[in-house]
């Protein structure tokens, strides 16, 4: 690289920077390298999936960086391939045009307007940003700014309470703050099956597919709901929706509890379509993002009394798992010092307010083994009966050993008991479906927050 050509990335980098939100920018821009300037075209190279974000937000930047050091308009050529860095030249390459960005439905009739059902409570702004969603958070900004041309779709997971409804909705306050008239809807999977029965019963299905089909941006929550066993057409129908929209350009958002590859509930086809964009997840937040956002909610709803710094050190420790219940234990508090007419909330006062809450935690031998069956079959969409039975298929085995792990985790019972209500199992079967579940999950993340969630029902 030549000195110009260094200070002119050095621009763009700077510009970027200054242009982007920081983990947008580490996402998107961090690891692009300039691999030349010639005849007034810039050969950048990234990540094939980043071109369009690049062609939509920083085409500017390097415009302007351009006439700083090179007093003429530069334009971009991304490369993809570390192959092709060596032999690129100004000559056999033309300028890309953005085609999305031009692409205007200079349409027909104006649509009947949308009630896009989204929450304005949640924002990108009030999403405190760690280490285990910044991922999550960077996709969905950049989808929210240019939907239909980043990432689509993009498929958010992760536990419960985690902070994927807030980022569904957040996507949807943004596109509509950017473009008021942008067809906008988020619905929950489970909304989407009622609707979806009620059309049949009414038999609108035309309707149905009109409703869905002319949107910009569909945001579906929850899509593990959609399961194969609960209603045949729904996944038809749902996959009908997928194709007309994606194939338009238009943006899909999904979100779940698990990877696309776990959703045995679904079929085949859609599990492919799920992992044509983007797939990011959300993990628990560590201590730090917890006294951030502890902090943040606190400043959000203006409680007439302050937190002791130990206070919300003390409560970031106490929830670990799940940011939902950060906000149940505010809540508690709350109660607890407008009763007590406190100004300071005190670790004691804290400690008092959410007591009852901790109690909530699993007690040893409360839980049976019957109740891990049921909530592990439901989440691998199996029985119980098929659990305790000797079938070999893929799904029932990993739902088997998963319960048999739980059992052993979850309550006092021996191997022997815990064998005779999996089918009368030897204790060795149960001992060997432990140890391999607890060596999968110490290197496994996916299967390692199923189980989380799992828990997190029998609970
Ligand atoms: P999920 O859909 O993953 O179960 P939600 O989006 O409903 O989780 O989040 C649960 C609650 O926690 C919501 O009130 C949400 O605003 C809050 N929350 C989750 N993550 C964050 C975060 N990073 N910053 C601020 N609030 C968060
Ligand atoms: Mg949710």
């Amino acid at each position: 690289m030549t000195e110009n050509e260094q200070i002119f990335w050095n621009r763009v980098l700077e510009l970027a920077q200054d242009h982007l939100t920081q983990a947008t920018f580490e996402f998107f821009v961090l690891d692009a390298q300039l691999i030349k300037v010639e005849n007034n075209i810039a050969f950048i190279y990234i990540d094939r999936m980043k071109e369009l974000f690049w062609e939509k937000n920083l085409q500017q930047v390097i415009i302007t960086a351009g006439f700083e050091i090179f007093n003429s308009q530069i334009n971009a050529q991304y490369v993809f391939e570390s192959a092709e860095i060596n032999n690129v030249t100004a000559n056999n390459s033309t300028q890309q045009i953005n085609s999305f960005a031009q692409q205007n439905p200079t349409s027909k009739e104006p649509l009947p307007t949308v009630q896009s059902n989204l929450n304005p409570k949640y924002q990108f702004d009030n999403f405190i940003q760690g280490d285990e969603n910044k991922w999550a958070k960077a996709a969905s900004i950049a989808v929210a700014n240019s939907p239909g041309t980043t990432y689509n779709p993009l498929f958010i997971w992760g536990g419960p309470g985690l902070g994927k409804t807030h980022l569904l909705n957040a996507i949807g306050n943004t596109v509509l703050e950017n473009n008021p008239n942008a067809r906008v809807r988020y619905i929950t999977t489970e909304n989407f099956i009622n609707e979806f029965v009620t059309h049949i019963r009414l038999e609108s299905m035309e309707e149905l597919k009109e409703n869905f089909r002319n949107l910009d941006v569909l945001l579906i929550d929850d899509i593990q709901s959609l399961a194969k066993k609960t209603l045949e057409g729904t996944q038809e129908e749902f996959f009908n929706t997928f194709n007309a929209l994606h194939a338009n350009n238009k943006q899909i958002v999904l979100t779940s509890d698990r990877t696309p590859d776990h959703l045995n509930n679904l079929e085949e086809r859609l599990v492919t379509r799920f992992k044509w964009g983007l797939t990011v997840d959300i993990t628990p937040p560590d201590y730090e993002t917890r006294i951030a956002i502890l902090t943040n909610k606190i400043l959000e709803q203006g409680y007439p009394y302050t937190f002791s710094q130990d206070t919300i050190e003390y409560l970031a420790g106490q929830f670990d798992s799940n940011v939902r219940d950060l906000e149940g234990a505010l809540k508690d508090i709350n109660l607890v010092a407008t009763f007590k007419q406190a100004n300071v909330i005190t670790v004691d006062l804290a400690a008092e307010a959410i007591r009852a809450r901790k109690q909530d935690a699993p007690v040893i031998n409360i839980i049976s083994i019957e109740e891990i069956q049921t909530q592990v079959g439901k989440f691998y969409g199996v029985t119980t009966k098929e659990i305790k039975s000797t079938k070999r298929n893929q799904d029932i085995v990993l739902a088997r050993q998963v319960a048999m792990y739980l059992a052993r985790e979850m309550t006092d019972n021996s191997l022997p008991k815990i064998g005779k209500e999996f089918g009368g199992r030897d204790h060795s079967t149960v001992l060997h479906a432990y140890n391999k579940i607890k060596n999968i999950i110490a290197q496994d993340d996916s299967l390692r927050i199923e189980i989380e969630t799992i828990k997190n029902k029998i609970k």
